[in-house]
């Protein structure tokens, strides 16, 4: 079992409040980890070791919704057609899947080692199950995925993209599954589907007969998202599958009523559904509001560049200052806690300055930044300068 120390590393400590002002205190000590776990913090100098000249250490990144699959990533140059609408899109797919399918395990790579060279150790990765490429894409994500699994741990959702019932996709989906998919994917009952319950009941006995978590994308707008959005909540508390159920994008949360509000933030919470987001700058959904209700919120590029949107970067830190600075979080507690929303609810401190991580039961999943905080990576997006997996560099800038 691999034992080392990590020396002159920088580590959150506490917050020193000063004339109403606070600020992060740290401390440049010696961290020791064995096989994949921290072990030992000490401020001595233990001698042999790799020298962190002072940079902070941080929990790496999750990333919670990516299209491995139809990218244009690590191509040629495109940019999207103009003035399509989703229908428009899925209409795209029929000729652009087959043609993307040869390049997807190089682009597929390439995406994998942007997001790596960005902090992340976990990925939640969509790809397209429909009867335009079968399980094809499936089956190409899962090959690629496992020739990184030294490097990160992942889940592969099988997307029914054109829509479970309006595609037909629902003998596909099952072969995913057969074929080990780890999750059941769902997109829009309603828009897409036209039939929210029949469409979210196959979803959910899909996910039932193979004892699988849902990640379902709401495109959804206003009642017609939030409708969905209930009818979500009440499948997950008829199958049992609390804690085991994502919606992602739900843009139906943004500009509805605060009573709505309130009731659907509440249901979320109790059934501990975790809403996954792309921070969309033009109309945010109310990330803030969402984790003091007490529920999980995690964050996704959806795409870097694909036929839909060519702005994704794969770097979740700027994706935290945007949630930071379109909710006008600029105090130094404010911005270090926005990190939760990246690493799965860890940080180093907690809001009333207390030190929660690292701790000799955690796992040596980390990366090192050129900051004094978490707070100044965020709020000025630091680059990393190495990420750890396990235990073991799996990155250096
Ligand atoms: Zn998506």
């Amino acid at each position: 079992m691999q034992a080392y120390w990590l020396k002159n590393v920088r580590l959150e400590k506490g917050h020193k409040k000063n004339e109403g002002a606070v600020k992060t205190e740290t401390e440049i000590t010696n961290i020791k980890i064995v096989g994949d776990k921290f072990s030992e913090i000490s401020a001595s100098d233990p001698g042999e070791g790799i020298d962190c000249k002072g940079q902070l250490l941080l929990p790496s990144l999750r990333e919670s919704h990516i299209h491995i699959d139809k990218t244009y990533f690590g191509g040629p140059w495109m940019s999207c057609a103009k003035g399509k609408d989703l229908f428009g899109r899925l209409e795209e797919e029929k000729t652009l899947l087959p043609e993307l399918l040869p390049a997807m395990p190089e682009r597929t790579r390439k995406i994998i080692e942007l997001l790596i060279g960005k902090g992340h150790t976990h990925i939640q990765a969509q790809c397209n199950v429909d009867p335009i490429i079968g399980t094809q894409n499936y089956r190409c994500a899962k090959e690629i995925l496992e020739t990184y699994t030294d490097k990160l741990t992942y889940q592969l959702v099988a997307f029914p993209q054109h829509g479970l019932l309006r595609s037909n996709s629902l003998p596909y989906m099952r072969q995913a599954m057969e074929e080990g998919a780890d999750v059941v994917g769902g997109v829009d009952p309603g828009l897409l589907d036209k039939d929210v319950k029949n469409s979210l009941r196959a979803t959910f006995q899909l996910a039932a007969e193979y004892d699988r978590p849902v990640d379902i994308h709401l495109h959804e707008q206003n009642s017609l998202g939030l409708y969905s959005m209930n009818r979500i909540c009440d499948m997950t508390e008829e199958y049992g599958w609390q804690g085991r159920v994502t919606i992602g994008s739900a843009v139906a949360l943004s500009g509805i009523d605060p009573g709505s509000l309130q009731a659907i933030s509440r249901r979320l919470s109790q059934l501990d559904i975790t809403i996954s987001s792309s921070v969309a700058l033009e109309s945010p959904i109310p990330i803030p509001y969402l984790d003091q209700a007490g529920v999980r919120v995690a964050l996704g590029h959806d795409s870097l560049i694909d036929h839909f949107s060519c702005f994704g970067t794969g770097d979740t830190i700027e994706k935290l200052c945007n949630v930071a600075s379109c909710f006008k979080m600029t105090d130094e507690v404010s911005l270090g806690q926005v990190m939760k929303y990246a690493t799965g609810g860890i940080t180093p401190l907690d809001a009333d300055g207390n030190r929660r991580w690292p701790t000799s039961d955690d796992t040596a999943s980390f990366m090192l930044v050129d900051a004094s905080s978490s707070a100044e990576l965020i709020a000025r997006r630091k680059p990393i300068t190495a990420l750890y997996f396990k235990g073991r560099c799996v990155f250096h800038a």
